[in-house]
């Protein structure tokens, strides 16, 4: 799904990343943990395409980035990446539906079809009561809820998360927890998520460690299988049908 082969990246004379090399499969959600300043947003943003590496090649869903151009490149982020901030950066003037189908928008759907599926999504997100509200008028969760949804709209290939329950409490930070994994579950939906939260690397299939530029470990879950059935025993039964995103996927 994404393979990454010696990425390097430096600001001046620093060197942020030192040779990066990882291969995420889909399906799969991956956390990166590490120090503050070891390069997590610099490699997250470059695996989004949101900046370039000096050096190395970065293939998503089968396609070399580096071979696009700036127009295609812009098309392709907007249709195979999502991706939630620590602070949920919805746009304030829109309502919490409007915000979902924007992103929609851009790749060209329809009125009708967006509004359909950010329908669906802010009922998968149990926010239907929310969908004409601000984000002023929603709580951090929600926001932060709203903000997931928009990540997936387009049917995404990966989501890519930068400490995403980082500005949450703990209720809500579970919550958004187990909102990936039931992602995971039902979509097979990748996910590559930066975060402090122990709690949730612990519960990742796989945790990268990242110190000063490199990668210094990549544990996969021993036990993977007890931890999907853990998070599956803990998630809300299913409220809404999630075939006719899996279709389109296809
Ligand atoms: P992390 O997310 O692990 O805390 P970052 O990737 O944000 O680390 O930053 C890694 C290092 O690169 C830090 O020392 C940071 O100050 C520096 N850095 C990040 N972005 C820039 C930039 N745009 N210009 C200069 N230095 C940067
Ligand atoms: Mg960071």
């Amino acid at each position: 799904m994404i393979q990454l082969r010696n990425i390097t990246k430096s600001f001046g004379s620093l060197q942020v990343l030192r040779g990066i090399d990882l291969d995420i499969n889909q399906g799969e959600v991956v956390s990166i943990v590490g120090p503050s300043g070891a390069g997590k947003t610099t490699l997250l943003q470059i695996m989004g395409t949101l900046d370039q590496p000096d050096t190395g090649q970065i293939i998503i869903d089968g396609q070399d980035v580096s071979k696009l151009s700036r127009k295609k490149l812009a098309q392709f982020r907007n249709q195979r990446i999502g991706f939630v901030f620590q602070f949920h950066q919805l746009l304030p003037e829109f309502t919490a539906l409007e915000n979902i189908m924007i992103p929609a928008f851009i790749g060209g759907i329809g009125r009708k079809e967006a509004q359909r599926r950010a329908t669906e999504l802010l009922e998968f997100m149990k926010l239907t009561d929310r969908a004409d509200h601000k984000p002023s008028e929603l709580s951090g969760g929600e926001k932060q809820r709203v903000a997931v949804a928009r990540a997936l709209v387009n049917h995404p290939a990966v989501v890519l998360a930068d400490e995403p329950s980082g500005s949450l409490d703990s209720q809500n930070k579970d919550e958004l927890h187990r909102l990936f994994f039931d992602l995971r579950d039902r979509l097979k939906q990748t996910f590559v998520i930066v975060t402090h939260d122990e709690s949730l690397a612990s519960m990742t299939d796989r945790t990268i460690h990242m110190v000063d530029g490199c990668l210094t470990s990549d544990e996969s879950s021993e036990s993977l299988l007890s931890k999907k059935d853990a998070t599956t025993m803990n998630s809300p039964s299913p409220s809404f049908n999630t075939n006719s995103i899996q279709d389109e996927k296809q």
